[in-house]
């Protein structure tokens, strides 16, 4: 038996949870680690992020095995109830165990990625795994777009191997993720003129959806869907145009005012009807209004070009992993003001070249219908890695362990390993995680089996890797 078991993981988790630490609010949780383990004697580096390398050197006898790392980030997201009083500044977190499951008492509980931090934590306490030369990477800032790990310069790793504890499903091995970016598409407004037989249209309660996780569930993006509708309607003009939302959410919601002298009637009633039977909770609303201020028919026409073309969803499935998705887009709202409207999209992928394919159709859509193109928030692709030693003999162990294989597949979300990959491109890299349900929300559990199961695969790894 080690002395790095399932107590003191959650021990080290449940001292974690006392400190405040929600994303840019990690600075107390950093110092306080990096006290610890300077007290304790081991090399401990902090950077301007908050973030923390501890270097622990290898166990007797195992310092000519190939050096591991193992990373983590320090943040968690504060979601709570409406009813919650939290102060995520200062309030620790309350946990409950819940049969063999823990939450949170009215808030996220931060097992993502607290776990991950409380196994790094308790592997830096052991006196008696026999590890090869362990880096414990903690970072800061990920769920506010891997800032911490973007920061991270001045760190040079040294280990062979990069074992990232962020995975929220346990015996599924990730092995991609998606890089992206944001894809501002602006159209000046041109001088509006006063017309009548204007009309409202508005969508409201799509199904909606992650970006990224639900882009393959088949489910009508608002905005693509009503240009869809527009494009076939003769001198159209729009007035107003309004889809609430966030650039990495599918968008729900759609609010439009717009004349024409043409009957569309029963090109709407069609198209209603193809949305209604795949959302069958979205409603819509068709009404008259009275004279409004319209763009001319030409400006609408290059808009709605754009919209109708701009094709978000699945582009393209990974050819080394089943059933992930490679390369996607999504528009995610638009917003008007007196001097434009402007759409943003994004645009996701787990290879650079799918990413740049789709950013450059984008462009030229919009510089063919007179928009102009910002491009921000870009993130790398973790790409898969055909030649992966760590994947390979972690499976292995998993099949000891466990009599089955782990699922081996990717995530066509952001992960920071997108990030060091990109510094690291040969570093064979793994992602793990324990099994936690509804992440970022106050609803967040994790399962105690799942940890200690996640837990073995993790000693086993760094025990046995060569
Ligand atoms: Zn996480």
């Amino acid at each position: 038996m080690s002395d790095v078991g399932l107590d003191e993981v959650l021990d080290w988790f449940f001292r974690v949870s006392e400190i405040p630490r929600t994303s840019g609010n990690e600075k107390t949780i950093s110092d306080t680690l990096r006290d610890h383990y300077e007290r304790k004697g081991l090399d401990v580096l902090q950077d301007e992020a908050w973030n923390l390398l501890i270097r622990k050197p290898a166990h007797a006898g195992q310092g000519d095995r190939p050096g591991l790392i193992l990373q983590a980030h320090l943040d968690m997201v504060g979601e709570k109830t409406s009813e919650s009083c939290h102060d995520f500044a200062t309030d620790p977190i309350q946990i409950v165990r819940d049969g063999d499951v823990l939450h949170a008492q009215d808030t996220a509980l931060g097992a993502d990625d607290g776990i991950g931090v409380a196994i790094c934590l308790a592997l830096l306490d052991s006196e008696d795994v026999h590890h090869p030369d362990l880096e414990i990477l903690l970072t800061t800032q990920e769920e506010t777009g891997l800032v911490g790990a973007k920061a991270l310069t001045g760190v040079s790793l040294r280990g062979q191997y990069f074992l990232n504890i962020d995975g929220e499903r346990e015996g599924v091995f990730l092995c991609s993720g998606a890089g992206g970016s944001t894809v501002e598409v602006s159209f000046p407004l041109a001088e509006a003129s006063h017309t009548d037989n204007v009309w409202e249209l508005r969508v409201r309660d799509l199904r909606g959806g992650h970006s990224g996780l639900d882009i393959d569930k088949g489910r009508i993006n608002g905005i693509a869907a009503v240009a869809v509708l527009l494009v076939k309607i003769p001198d159209i003009r729009v007035a107003f145009f309004n889809a609430p939302g966030k650039f990495n959410a599918i968008n729900r919601e759609v609010h439009l005012v717009f004349s024409t002298q043409c009957d569309f009637s029963v090109a709407y009633e069609e198209w209603w009807k193809s949305i209604a039977a795949a959302e069958p909770d979205a409603s819509a609303s068709l009404a008259r209004m009275g004279p409004a201020a319209c763009q001319s028919s030409s400006w609408t026409r290059r808009l709605l070009e754009f919209l109708a073309s701009a094709d978000p969803g699945v582009r393209e499935m990974s050819s080394s992993l089943v059933g992930v998705v490679e390369t996607s887009s999504n528009l995610g709202l638009v917003e008007q003001d007196e001097l434009e409207m402007k759409i943003t999209a994004s645009v996701r992928s787990s290879s650079a070249r799918g990413r740049h394919d789709v950013e450059t159709q984008l462009e030229k859509l919009a510089a063919q219908s007179g928009g102009r193109v910002q491009i921000s928030g870009s993130y790398p692709a973790w790409e898969y890695q055909t030649e992966n030693p760590l994947r390979e003999q972690a499976a292995q162990i998993y099949s000891d362990l466990f009599h089955k294989a782990p699922l081996i597949t990717g995530v066509h979300g952001g992960l920071e390993c997108g990030v060091l990959h990109e510094k690291y491109p040969e570093l064979p890299m793994l992602a793990l995680g324990p099994s936690i349900a509804d992440a970022h929300t106050p609803r967040e559990s994790v399962s105690i089996p799942s940890i200690e199961k996640l837990l073995q695969l993790v000693l086993a790894t760094v025990e046995r890797i060569k």
